[in-house]
């Protein structure tokens, strides 16, 4: 007579029910294994939605995943679905940047806004003859979809505090060469829109949204600019019909790089579009916009232009007046 048929009916219950949550509990580990490994892979833009979003999402991915325990390719199938519900159009977004004491820190503070943004490309373009390690390095650990280039100002154009010269036009050439990038690199089927963020400025995050379904050229009112606490475009009946700029007033488009956002589709049909060198100071919004859209088609954005949601702040140049005094620097062998 075998072992088996030996053994009472409650024996042999206990025996498989052992032997199945042996089975279950080693399937748990295999499981459990491959969620620790996926940890280090997280979906890039998954923080940046919403609750209600997320709650969306994760039920869907649920539904695709069903019966399939393997953690990293549920997270895959995760990304895939965030990609393509991240729908939005793309804001393409280009900074120049230039070598100086508070550059890491300006670059700091405005990726951690961009941080909350979704579905956002920014193309940082230093002006130098180089790409620097600092902004190299910065870029890499930012978390964000990035582009980097460079191109320098050149020298004869090239502002210092010294220079009685020193307002001379500034990140012209950086922003000339994001628009070549998107050019070059943007599907033309794309949904997007181009917006100019010098790296100095304040961003409030409505204002990504604003500007995110921009149909043609998107407007609104930048704080702290041209010498007032505001400067916006007049707007009756939705239409913009003149702007409250005392400074240089009588340029065509008297707003600053801050204040509008371009479709990219608008963009790339008008690869003649352009900011240059040759313009006099305050004339580079105007030079763009004029070879793309008429004032009476601009489409005004904050609440009607009510609201501001950027500020052109400027950042203090530091006071290093010890540090000159030193043989060898404060900062030796360590970025500031
Ligand atoms: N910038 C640059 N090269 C320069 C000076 C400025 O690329 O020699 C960049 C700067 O980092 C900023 C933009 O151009 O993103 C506008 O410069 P800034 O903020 O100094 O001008 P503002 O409009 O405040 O006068
Ligand atoms: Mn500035």
């Amino acid at each position: 007579m075998s072992r088996f048929s030996r053994m009472s009916s409650l024996q042999l219950f206990v025996l498989i029910f052992c032997t199945i949550t042996a089975i279950w509990l080693t399937m748990q580990f295999v499981v459990f294994n491959t969620c620790w490994h996926a940890a280090k892979y997280v979906p890039t833009n998954v923080q940046s939605l919403c609750q209600k979003e997320q709650n969306y999402l994760l039920l869907r991915v649920f539904e695709i995943a069903k019966g399939e325990p393997q953690c990293i390719k549920l997270l895959k199938i995760f990304e895939k679905t965030v990609n393509a519900y991240g729908s939005k159009p793309k804001i393409f977004m280009i900074t120049p940047t230039y070598a100086r004491p508070v550059q890491k820190a300006e670059l700091t503070r405005l990726s951690h806004t961009i941080l909350l943004v979704t579905n956002i490309h920014w193309i940082v373009v230093e002006d130098a003859e180089n790409k620097t390690a600092l902004v190299t390095n910065f870029l890499s650990k930012s978390r964000l979809p990035f582009t980097h280039l460079n191109v320098p100002t050149p020298p004869a154009m090239k502002m210092t505090k010294e220079d009685p010269n020193w307002l001379k036009p500034r990140g012209v050439l950086q922003r000339n060469l994001g628009l070549s990038w998107i050019r070059k690199h943007v599907h033309p089927d794309e949904k997007g829109v181009v917006y100019f963020a010098d790296d100095d400025n304040t961003y409030d995050l409505d204002l990504f949204e604003e500007m995110r379904y921009t149909k043609t050229v998107s407007v609104w009112p930048v704080g702290l600019v041209g010498g007032l606490m505001v400067e916006k475009p007049i707007v009756k009946n939705g239409k913009v019909v003149g702007w409250n700029t005392l400074w240089k007033k009588d340029r065509p488009f008297p707003l600053d790089m801050a204040g509008f956002a371009v479709n990219l589709k608008l963009i790339l049909d008008h690869p003649e579009a352009a900011f240059s060198l040759s313009v006099p100071r305050g004339y580079q919004e105007s030079k763009l916009l004029k070879d793309l859209i008429r004032v009476d088609q601009l489409e005004p954005k904050a609440d009607n232009c009510t609201k501001v949601l950027v500020w052109h702040t400027r950042t203090e140049y530091p006071k290093l007046k010890q540090e000159w005094k030193l043989s060898v620097p404060s900062n030796l062998h360590m970025e500031v």
